[in-house]
């Protein structure tokens, strides 16, 4: 209708002007239009650059809370590694021991190379770490690794809260889900932490076997100083158990036993593990109700493969000091059935990570590596949970994580404690 006027006006104009003036008139409004379109276009696309630059200032600055339950090495490895995110507006930590406690805490761990070198980028000084190298190995006290990053964590311009003393409860909860903005917890209360629980997350673990038999034992010498020791290990080992009435017959390599001797000068760990197989000297140690027979075996693996500098231990010494496990049993290892999720009502991630997540059954000396290598995928996670504002982008970072989570307990099941106990 519109387009009718015009040819009417334009019929009538032509009646009426010459060729020169339609002309002229043609050209001010093809301007006129071309004005508008520039100017429409450009107010669009300053509108979306704005938008752009509104996004990207808000992506690059957004931040989050970060509320860490236990200071054990992974709680305190993942507030670390959360400062270094740069994404964290506050961080918390619950501990409910006292700072003392966790400082004093004696055990040796093995931090292996590859951790070594991650912990390295998060600012972890080795080389002023009292401690023992071998094998591209460190070997220290928990308590030292501990301290230091106790004493680093305070040295970051982030606002740090650090809580002893406290324990992570349901009155915690009330306080975390009232805290303002995008929270994260991450739960790192050990084996037998109770704070993911809390949190809503299901307890409930797949326990899977490791196709392990093996025995423990603790050799605790309180009269020797806290010296720091490499580990060692003896493959192919083979016991006769004939004083005991039992055949020593062994058949093949696999059925052969690997001995791992670890800890520091006071405290000796002994490992002693087998491929799962049926001889008769495994059958034996399987059911065996006379502790005797493992004690025995323990206390001369010990004098025979112990450090040439170790005083060997006697039968009365290993009688009062030593405490193993009576007979053999399988490894296993328990995965959390959830490790992440999110609750919309209060804007709040929750994790777990270290022996919260998954542990073995077993004392393997290699278990904070394996928390260590949880928190691979926390710097990721922390980046992707800052910015998402979307459902999809919400389970696309918590899905993620999960299948990190479970990756990580199908290596440890198809190489990690072979490689620790076997190689
Ligand atoms: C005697 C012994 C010897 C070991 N030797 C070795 C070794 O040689 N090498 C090795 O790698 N590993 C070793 N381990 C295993 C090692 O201790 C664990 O793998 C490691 O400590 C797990 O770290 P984590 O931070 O996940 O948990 P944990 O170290 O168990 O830390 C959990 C922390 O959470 C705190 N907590 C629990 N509940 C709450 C709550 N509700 N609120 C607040 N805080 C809470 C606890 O007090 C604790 O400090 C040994 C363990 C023991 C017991």
């Amino acid at each position: 209708m519109q387009l009718r006027n015009n040819d009417t006006t334009f019929e009538r104009i032509a009646n009426t002007c010459d060729s020169d003036e339609i002309a002229r008139i043609l050209r001010v409004q093809s301007t006129h239009f071309t004005t508008y379109f520039v100017i429409t276009v450009s107010l669009i696309a300053i509108f979306y650059k704005t938008k752009h630059i509104v996004c990207t200032i808000r992506r690059n600055y957004a931040k989050l809370t970060i509320i860490v339950v236990g200071a054990g090495p992974i709680g305190l490895t993942s507030a670390l590694i959360s400062l270094h995110c740069n994404r964290v507006r506050k961080l918390v930590v619950y501990e409910e021991q006292s700072r003392l406690n966790i400082e004093r805490q004696s055990y040796q761990i093995a931090v292996q190379s590859s951790q070594v070198s991650m912990l390295r980028s998060y600012g972890v000084d080795f080389d002023n770490l009292e401690g023992l190298w071998h094998d591209g190995c460190f070997y220290t006290r928990v308590g030292i690794y501990l301290e230091f990053v106790l004493h680093v964590l305070p040295l970051f311009k982030t606002d740090v809260e650090i809580n002893f003393g406290t324990k992570f409860t349901k009155d915690t909860r009330y306080i975390v889900d009232n805290m303002s903005g995008r929270k994260l917890v991450i739960c790192c209360d050990g084996s037998t932490g109770i704070a993911s629980k809390i949190l809503g997350l299901s307890d409930e673990t797949v326990t899977y076997s490791t196709g392990i038999f093996a025995a423990a034992a603790a050799i605790d010498r309180r009269n020797q100083t806290s010296v720091p020791i490499p580990e060692k290990r003896v493959h192919n080992l083979s016991f006769d158990l004939s004083a005991y009435g039992t055949s020593a017959y062994e058949c093949n390599e696999r059925t052969k036993f690997t001995l791992k001797l670890y800890g520091n000068s006071q405290c000796r760990h002994m490992a002693l593990a087998v491929n799962r197989c049926d001889t008769s000297v495994v059958r034996t140690l399987k059911s065996v109700l006379d502790k005797s027979m493992m004690r025995n075996i323990f206390l001369k693996c010990y004098n025979t493969y112990k450090r040439s500098k170790e005083t060997s231990i006697s039968d009365s010494y290993c009688l009062n000091n030593m405490k193993f496990s009576p007979r053999l049993y399988e490894i296993k290892l328990s995965q959390k059935l959830e490790t992440a999720a999110y609750i919309t009502d209060c804007d709040l991630f929750i994790i777990t990570e270290g022996e919260a997540a998954r542990s073995y059954n077993f004392n393997t000396g290699l278990d904070i590596n394996m928390g260590l290598k949880g928190l691979a995928s926390l710097p990721q996670f922390i980046q992707s949970i800052v910015i998402a504002d979307t459902e999809h982008s919400i389970v696309k970072s918590l899905v993620s994580k999960i299948e990190h989570s479970e990756g990580l307990s199908r290596e440890f099941l198809t190489f990690g404690l072979k490689q620790h106990l076997f190689t």
